[in-house]
């Protein structure tokens, strides 16, 4: 949206991301709007793209629009020892240096998950004066002890759904991903209807080549929306993925019919969060492979970061502003709209 205080026009705009991104960071708001032909934020998060359109002459009609993203993966405060914490008004900030209107915040209760536990109420807490923007999920260990059988367990969850909980995860227990504690867990989440986000790697949620366990999960809870994020998820891309790869960040080719595709085809319950390197690095290890997903899976796939920490490098806003163009309705789909429907906030 032109801004009439801009005194150019915006096919004259030439503002980079990194100018834009380096006016923020100088706080020089007033200075940016004096060279820049978008007035709100949310506009700005889509110059660097814009301009390098133009930069580049390209004549292209569909402009991937980047932002306002709907991140599906952040936390709060300190997750790793070797991270600093991060608290809700830096992760703001953040959010408004990037484009990012809402994030989903996520806490982490497992200890293979991270050095500090980061629990559901501090969660909740944290992100109670900002519900507008800072979406809250919970999370409960599968180990964890309860009474009152199954009915008892989704009244744990209730509890967190009546406090502003909108979803599960991150789901990150050292233990199989189908094991009978995991599957009572989503059977709980499927009662509730609430989404549920996983991270599977060789370590947390153990699967297999082929992601067997994945699919027994996603039978027994159909009305349960599972996430899958982490390098588990992710090596399952491609259907020469080994057992290794599971646990790491495979680079090269994608053989086509990765078990991912396999298991969205099979399964409408099932979606990807792009989040970390492992989401960016699936995408960008194969970019012919990479952007064709990401047009064929275009009502699966969800924006994420796994932004944690304060000065965190985040690949995605170069691999989607900078080197993937996406057609704006593909877009608009994966940075906000998947989102907003899984969340219920559409
Ligand atoms: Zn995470």
């Amino acid at each position: 949206m032109p801004n009439s205080s801009c005194p150019r026009p915006p096919s004259e705009c030439r503002v980079t991301r990194r100018q834009f991104q380096g006016a923020l960071v100088k706080g020089a708001a007033a200075a940016w709007a004096s060279v820049c032909a978008f007035g709100s934020l949310a506009s700005l998060a889509s110059v660097g793209s814009r301009a390098k359109a133009d930069d580049d002459n390209s004549q292209s009609n569909k402009p991937s629009r980047p932002g306002p993203y709907v991140d599906v993966h952040t936390h709060l405060g300190q997750t790793w020892n070797s991270t600093e914490p991060l608290t809700a008004e830096e992760l703001l900030r953040w959010m408004d240096a990037h484009g990012v209107e809402q994030a989903v915040v996520l806490p982490l209760v497992s200890p293979e998950a991270s050095s500090y536990p980061i629990t559901t109420d501090f969660v909740l807490a944290q992100t109670a004066p900002h519900r507008d923007r800072l979406v809250p999920f919970c999370s409960i260990d599968p180990r964890t002890s309860f009474g009152g059988g199954q009915q008892g367990l989704v009244d744990m969850l209730r509890r967190y759904v009546d406090a502003g909980a909108r979803g599960f995860g991150e789901h990150k227990p050292g233990i199989d991903i189908d094991d009978p504690r995991n599957l009572r867990l989503y059977a709980a989440c499927n009662e509730l209807k609430l989404p549920l986000l996983f991270h599977i790697d060789n370590e947390r949620n153990m699967d297999t080549p082929g992601l067997p366990g994945l699919a027994r999960a996603l039978k027994e809870a159909p009305d349960c929306t599972f996430i899958g994020h982490g390098p588990g998820w992710w090596a399952s891309i491609s259907a020469d993925a080994q057992q290794a790869d599971l646990g790491g960040y495979p680079k090269g080719p994608v053989a086509e019919g990765g078990a991912i595709d396999k298991l969205m085809d099979e399964f409408p319950n099932l979606r990807g969060d792009l989040s970390a390197g492992s989401g960016a690095g699936a995408i960008s290890r194969d970019l012919e492979f990479g952007r064709k997903f990401l047009i064929r899976r275009a009502d699966r796939l969800m924006f994420g970061t796994d932004f944690l920490a304060p000065g965190q490098a985040v690949p995605q806003f170069e691999l989607f502003e900078e080197t993937i163009e996406l057609p704006a309705e593909v877009a608009n789909k994966i940075f906000r709209e998947n989102a907003r429907k899984v969340l219920g906030l559409a």
